[in-house]
Parts: C-alpha cells; structure tokens; sequence
C-alpha cells in the first residue's frame, strides 16, 4: 500500500479519486457496506478512507474496514482519527494499530466539541486542535502519510476566514501532506478559498470533497451540519422536483457532474467523493467524468 502523497506525486498532473465510507454500526449496515466496497472497487479509486466515530466510538471498526479495503480489494485506504477528549497514552494505542495493520495514511483531526459539555477542557497530556496532533504524529511516527481537514466556506468555531486560514497554515506546517475540503456546492467559493490558501503560503493539495444531494430532506441538514451554501441555481432546480426523487436524484447529479468538471478544469489535484457507503451516485459521476459525456 502507498502513501497518497506518492500517488500523488506520480499522477503528474493526472487527478486522483477517492472515496470515503463510514464504519457501520449494525450488520445490516456490514452487508451495504460491502455491497458498495466491491462495486466501487471496480472504479479503481487512487485511494478510500474510513471515518471515526466521535470520541473514538468506532476505533476499532475503523482499522478494521480501512484493513478490510487494503487486503481484500488492494485500495489504498487511509484512517480517519480524531483526538478529543484522548489522552496521549490513548492516542499512541490507535497510531501502534493502525502502525500494526500497514496503515500509512491519517487523516489526523481534533473532532467536533462535545454539544452535551460546553466546558470541555482536553486531557492535560492531551491535544487541543489538530495541529498538535500533526505535529506529534509527524516527528513520532514519521512513517505516516497525513491528511487534514479544510473549511472552503470558514469551520464554525472560527471567528473569520483570515483567522481560520491562519489555524490552516498552523496545521500544514506541523507536517500536513495533503487537505481534503468540507464538502460544499459553490466553486466560487472554494475557488476564492484556493486563492486564500495561496496567499498565506499553503502549498499542499487541496482535494475537493463531493457529496451529491441525494434527497430534498438532506439540504437542511448540509447547510447546518456542514455549514455549506447551495447556490441559488442549485436550490431552485432541486425545489421544483421536491416530491420527486427520482427527478431530483438526476437533477443533483447534473449539477454534481458540472461541478467535478469544472474543478477538474481549475486543475485541483483530484476528487474526494462523501459515499454515505452507497455505490451508484458515485459510479454515475465518474463514469461520465471518465467518458467525456454531458
Ligand atoms: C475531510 C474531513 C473529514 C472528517 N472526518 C471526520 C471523522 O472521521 N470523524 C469525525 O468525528 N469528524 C470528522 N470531520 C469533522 C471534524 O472533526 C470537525 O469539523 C471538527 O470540528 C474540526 O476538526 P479539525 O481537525 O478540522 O480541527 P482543527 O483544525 O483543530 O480546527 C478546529 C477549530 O479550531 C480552530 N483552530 C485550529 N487550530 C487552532 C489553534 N492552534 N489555536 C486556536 N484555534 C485553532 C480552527 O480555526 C477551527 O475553527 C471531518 C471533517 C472533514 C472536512
């Protein structure tokens, strides 16, 4: 298995694919899973992540299926690892797993505040953001590829972009390889974003993260969960076809593959697609990129 930096490095120009899962919570959620894993695998994606349950509810899960897409679909797969509310000692056990298990790809996250405590202080031998984190994985185990989170449309703990792109910089000069976004809609902004990042001297690839609208029910839930806008164009196509699915499933999908090619035209270094351990939006989008079609 590889470090996606490498990948990265021997596309030359060529964009990279990935997709990222979630660790189930019940069989049923297995059996799905690796119903999506073995149709997604024939797309031959440059590399698949798996998530990690908040406060480090699904750890285990997390290795196993990154594990699970290294040995049985020969993916490169990548970690994602949270560290609030760990101690040091319970950090360097998830790193020596996942050391253990040929992971050599992190995505390296402090996690979201807990909602049910306000006054959350990290363990005193803990990490408080994620660039102390980076920098302690980057100088113990220097082994390991590492990832990290960006916020196109400002993280809603951040008081002002200026502000956040400056955590951003603190992050990538800890010993980020590379960034994948929040997913978003807008390509203005993540285009201005870029521009931001440029600025203030962040040289990594930024990999965009796709997540198609899949049902009108989700859009509330993107735009407070992930803080993203969707354009107005976006908003009225999909409000006219509301109490249609399957209208609004093509409807989303138009406008998902217009987005990926136009960020594949403004040379972003690849596409990082939100799954939801589902198959067929995804192999839809890409197939068409591949193709040339629409
Ligand atoms: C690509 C991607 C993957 C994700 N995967 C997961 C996952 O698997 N599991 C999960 O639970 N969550 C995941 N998340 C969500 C993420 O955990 C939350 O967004 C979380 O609130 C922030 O994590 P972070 O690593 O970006 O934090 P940080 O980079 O630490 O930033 C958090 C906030 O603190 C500010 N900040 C950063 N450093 C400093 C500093 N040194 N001093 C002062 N302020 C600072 C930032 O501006 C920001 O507002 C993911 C998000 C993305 C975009």
């Amino acid at each position: 298995m590889q470090k996606i930096i490498d990948i990265y490095k021997s596309r030359a120009g060529e964009p990279m694919y990935s997709f990222e899962f979630f660790p189930p919570k019940d069989e049923a959620g297995e059996e799905s899973l690796r119903a999506a894993l073995q149709s997604l695998a024939q797309m031959k994606p440059d590399f698949a992540s798996v998530t990690y349950g908040a406060g480090g509810s699904a750890q285990g899960r997390t290795s196993r299926w990154v594990t699970d897409i290294q040995r049985e679909h020969a993916i490169t797969g990548m970690a994602h690892f949270t560290c609030i509310g760990s101690s040091r000692a319970a950090v360097v056990n998830v790193l020596e797993d996942f050391k253990s298990n040929n992971i050599q790809n992190i995505m390296a996250l402090r996690g979201d505040l807990p909602r049910d405590n306000p006054d959350y202080r990290p363990p005193v031998d803990g990490f408080r953001f994620a660039n102390e984190l980076i920098e302690f994985i980057h100088s113990e185990y220097p082994g390991f590829c590492i990832g990290a989170a960006c916020y196109p449309e400002i993280h809603q703990e951040a008081p002002d972009a200026a502000t956040d792109i400056e955590n951003l910089k603190r992050k990538v000069d800890a010993g980020v390889d590379f960034l994948v976004t929040q997913l978003f809609f807008d390509n203005d902004r993540f285009l201005r974003f870029r521009d931001l990042c440029e600025r203030q001297g962040i040289r990594v690839p930024i990999i965009p993260g796709i997540m198609p609208i899949t049902a009108w029910s989700q859009i509330d839930r993107f735009t407070k969960m992930a803080a993203c806008n969707i354009p107005q164009e976006l908003q009225a196509a999909l409000s006219v076809v509301q109490n249609e699915p399957q209208e609004l499933r093509a409807t989303s999908l138009a406008y998902s593959i217009r987005q990926c090619r136009d960020l594949l035209r403004e040379g972003v270094p690849g596409l990082h697609f939100y799954t939801l351990n589902k198959s067929p939006v995804t192999i839809q989008i890409l197939t068409t990129l591949q193709e040339g079609a629409l």
